[in-house]
Order: C-alpha cells, then sequence, then structure tokens
C-alpha cells in the first residue's frame, strides 16, 4: 500500500534528518496508516502529521518537554487527537518544544535545543519549535502547535512557514497539558495555508470535556482558499510597524503595498496599549501556569525525587529536580502575584488591562476585516544569544501575545527574508473569522 510506504519513508526520512535538526522527542519506528483507510471521506487518509509533545497521545511517551513527565505514558488521546484518528492520518512522533511551552526559542527542552533548518546556529522559534521544524525541513506536511503567546506564529515566521492560531474556544484543549488555560489554544503549521485549513477543518468544533469550546458551527475554511482581496478592509497597527526597523519594516511594507494593489483598502490605526502587553501577558499567563503546574508533585505521575524523606520533601525535591530553570521561574512569579500582598496589585491590574485591550481590538475590527503586520520583531536570533536574559526574551513576545489575551485569530505567513533568514507576516481577525485570514494568508503565499 502507498501509504504504508509513506509512513515508513517519513520515519527513515526523520532518523537519517533529525540527528542535526532535533526536532523530535519520540518517533513511532512503527508508524503505520489506519487498517482501513477511506481515501474517498477523508482528503488527508494517510497523510503523516507531527503532533507537539505537549499534546496528549494515548500509548505514546508525552513528556512537555520535562524531566518531571519524562516516562508519562497517557492512557487517553487529546481531542484533537481522536479527530485526526477519525480522519485517518498517520502519526509519526511526538515534536521538541520549551518545557511546558514556557519559551520563545525551543532552547529550554529538557531534551536539548532544536535548529533552524535554514541556519544550524539559529533557533527555530518557540515554543513550537520541534513542529516548526518538522514542517520547514519537509519531514511532515503539517503538524499541530500550541500558542498561548505566539508559540505556533513565531516559529513558523523563524521556518519560512504558514502557523495559525484559531479563535480562543475554537479547538478543544482537552488533552492539552495546561500552560495559561484563559489562552493556550491548539493550532497547525504547514508550508501552505491549505494544508492548515484542511486540517483546522478536521481538530474544530465540538467537544464535551472543554467547557470553554465555542458551540458555533465550523465552516470549511478550504473555502477561503483561492479569493481575492479586493474591497477587505485591512488595518495597520502603528505600534506594530514602529517596532521594527530597517530591511524588517521594507518586507512587511512591500507586503502591504501588494495587498493594497490588489484592492485591498489599507488604513492606519493604533493601539496604545501595545506597550503593556508583554507585563501583562508575563503576570497572567505565569500565574495561571503556577496554578496547572500544581499538579506535578511526584505522587500522581512522572519523575519522584529518588532521595526524599517525608511528604514534604516528596513535593520539594521532585519539582525542584523535575522542573527546569525557566518553569521554576514562571512558577515563582506567578505564586508572587498571586499571593495575598500582591493579588490585587499584580493580578488583579493585569486582568483589567486585558480588558481594555480585548476593547481595543474590537473597536478596529468594528470597521475592518484584519490586522496585518510583522509577526517578530527580527528573524531567527542566534542559539545562546538571549537564554541568560529572560526579559529581553519575553519582549520579543511584544506583537503575537495581543492575539492571545484578546481571545482572536491569528496567523503567519512567510513575507520574505532579511539577512538570509525568514520572516513572517502576521494576519490577525475578530473572534471566529478565521476565513478572513485563510483568505489573505493564501493571496499572500501566491503573490510572492
Ligand atoms: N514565548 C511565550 C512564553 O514563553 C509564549 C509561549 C507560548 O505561546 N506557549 O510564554
Amino acid at each position: 500500500l502507498e501509504a504504508d510506504q509513506l509512513a515508513q519513508d517519513t520515519v527513515a526520512n526523520i532518523k537519517q534528518t533529525d540527528d542535526q535538526l532535533n526536532a523530535w522527542i519520540t518517533v513511532q519506528e512503527d508508524a503505520k496508516p489506519d487498517q482501513d483507510l477511506d481515501f474517498a471521506h477523508h482528503k488527508l487518509a494517510g497523510i503523516p502529521i507531527a503532533i507537539k509533545d505537549n499534546i496528549i497521545t494515548k500509548d505514546v511517551k508525552t513528556t512537555a518537554a520535562s524531566h518531571i513527565l519524562d516516562n508519562y505514558l497517557p492512557v487517553y488521546d487529546a481531542t484533537v487527537i481522536e479527530k485526526l484518528k477519525e480522519a485517518h492520518v498517520t502519526f509519526v512522533g511526538k515534536t521538541n518544544l520549551d518545557e511546558f511551552a514556557m519559551g520563545s526559542s525551543t532552547e529550554h527542552s529538557y531534551f536539548g535545543i532544536t535548529h533552524n533548518p535554514w541556519n544550524l546556529d539559529k533557533v527555530p522559534g518557540g515554543s513550537s519549535g520541534g513542529s516548526a521544524v518538522a514542517v520547514a525541513s519537509g519531514q511532515v506536511v503539517a503538524a499541530l502547535g500550541s500558542d498561548t503567546g505566539g508559540s505556533i506564529r513565531q516559529p513558523a515566521a523563524f521556518n519560512g512557514i504558514f502557523g495559525i492560531k484559531p479563535t480562543y474556544g475554537r479547538v478543544s484543549r482537552w488533552g492539552l497539558i495546561a500552560f495559561a488555560s484563559s489562552l493556550d489554544e491548539i493550532g497547525v503549521m504547514s508550508k501552505r495555508a491549505k494544508t492548515s485549513a484542511q486540517v483546522l477543518n478536521v481538530i474544530a468544533g465540538q467537544d464535551e470535556h472543554d467547557s470553554t469550546l465555542s458551540t458555533r458551527a465550523v465552516p470549511d475554511f478550504t473555502r477561503f482558499i483561492g479569493q481575492a482581496v479586493k474591497g477587505m478592509r485591512v488595518a495597520v497597527v502603528k505600534e506594530y510597524l514602529d517596532a521594527v526597523d530597517g530591511d524588517m519594516h521594507d518586507v512587511i511594507e512591500q507586503q502591504i503595498a501588494v495587498l493594497k494593489e490588489a484592492g485591498a483598502i489599507i488604513d492606519e490605526v493604533s493601539l496604545p496599549l501595545t506597550k503593556y502587553v508583554v507585563p501583562d501577558y508575563y503576570i497572567i499567563a505565569s500565574s495561571e501556569a503556577s496554578s496547572n503546574l500544581q499538579r506535578f508533585d511526584g505522587i500522581r505521575y512522572g519523575y519522584r525525587s529518588k532521595d526524599a524523606k517525608d511528604l514534604l520533601d516528596v513535593y520539594v525535591k521532585s519539582r525542584s529536580e523535575g522542573f527546569g530553570e525557566e518553569v521554576q521561574r514562571r512558577i515563582m512569579l506567578g505564586s508572587f502575584a498571586l499571593s495575598a500582598g500582591s493579588y490585587d496589585r499584580f493580578f488583579r491590574q493585569a486582568a483589567k488591562v486585558r480588558t481594555l485591550i480585548c476593547q481595543d481590538f474590537d473597536r478596529i475590527f468594528a470597521d475592518h476585516d484584519v490586522i496585518v503586520g510583522p509577526t517578530t520583531t527580527t528573524p531567527a536570533f542566534d542559539i545562546g544569544s538571549e537564554i541568560a536574559d529572560p526579559i529581553k526574551m519575553y519582549n520579543n513576545d511584544i506583537l503575537t501575545i495581543s492575539a492571545n489575551l484578546a481571545g482572536i485569530p491569528a496567523a503567519s505567513v512567510p513575507a520574505g527574508l532579511v539577512d538570509g533568514m525568514p520572516v513572517g507576516l502576521q494576519i490577525m481577525a475578530k473572534r471566529f473569522d478565521e476565513g478572513s485570514i485563510f483568505k489573505v494568508a493564501d493571496f499572500i503565499e501566491r503573490s510572492n
């Protein structure tokens, strides 16, 4: 069977290329397509897909790239995995990420650093760096990632591929190892927007296990591929363009000119709260993370310290030895922001700022279809160059974070090269309007 051959060739190719890239944590050597592939009803039947290793897969090790979960064998599938199984895709394994999806470079993994296929000395971005590299290097045609503050879009931009974070509530989070539950969203990465539209068709929609999931009907996202952008109202955010300079600025301006030439109506708008989004996000995300990560206590699952003397010792030692430095930093930051003495000054304030940010987007989307701008402030940086400076690393996320705070869909589509490395055009739309994003992304792909 051809699909059998495809699965075998995919695994063989991963094994050959991944020594250099380290995009995978687990490769399923015995990967096989579904028994009775139904090509007539399932467009993705037999297609090998990569899964970020913070998405739970039954009987396949799921680590979140953490020492604390490095022997965790889930007994159930995430809803997105169940849905992909129903669509008869072929699973070939689990991809590398920053531990618990905390990071922007895939340098914070217990399983080592992932390398950017465009230049092995550069980071692939993060936290879905493994998924991005698996797609960009041609190991698979599509991958699932997760995006809490940019973890799909930023690595997509750094690797010259398409990546979409759907609307909060569009895709079930059941079985996604929680980082920050009000921001987390599962999404898709692929070379072309059309492929992601096909995968999103499969994974989106109803699931009784996730109470934050929307009951709205899911459109056929491929319907938006091949459409004209004439008459679309496109907002360009001044603060986003001001965040980039030089060649990066030119590349983005060029894409905006392409849209204008095709008849889109371009408008400059302002999001003055942009300067607060990084601290706002890091307070909210870390607070939620400190709560979500309480479950890793050395008792129920995962790593347990060998030399604990009493119960408290089991907790403290297992967590101190099991969590990496960045995860511990977030837990401390979050516990502090939520503590009795600081809750009002930090968490409550951050929640209020978040509401104002949402209102700003509503205002813009009242008379615009999409916002376009740069996905990142720079192309991929050198491995090792930012890891010692967490604040610098956090500030990288300024352009992607707002979409998560507001729960709106956002994607990155390849926009060109800067210093030989790919950069992305970010496209945002109003809640549940992924369609407009696919329309613009596909148009940009066709024009470049
Ligand atoms: N870089 C951001 C962080 O470290 C976003 C991560 C993500 O989207 N998972 O929190």
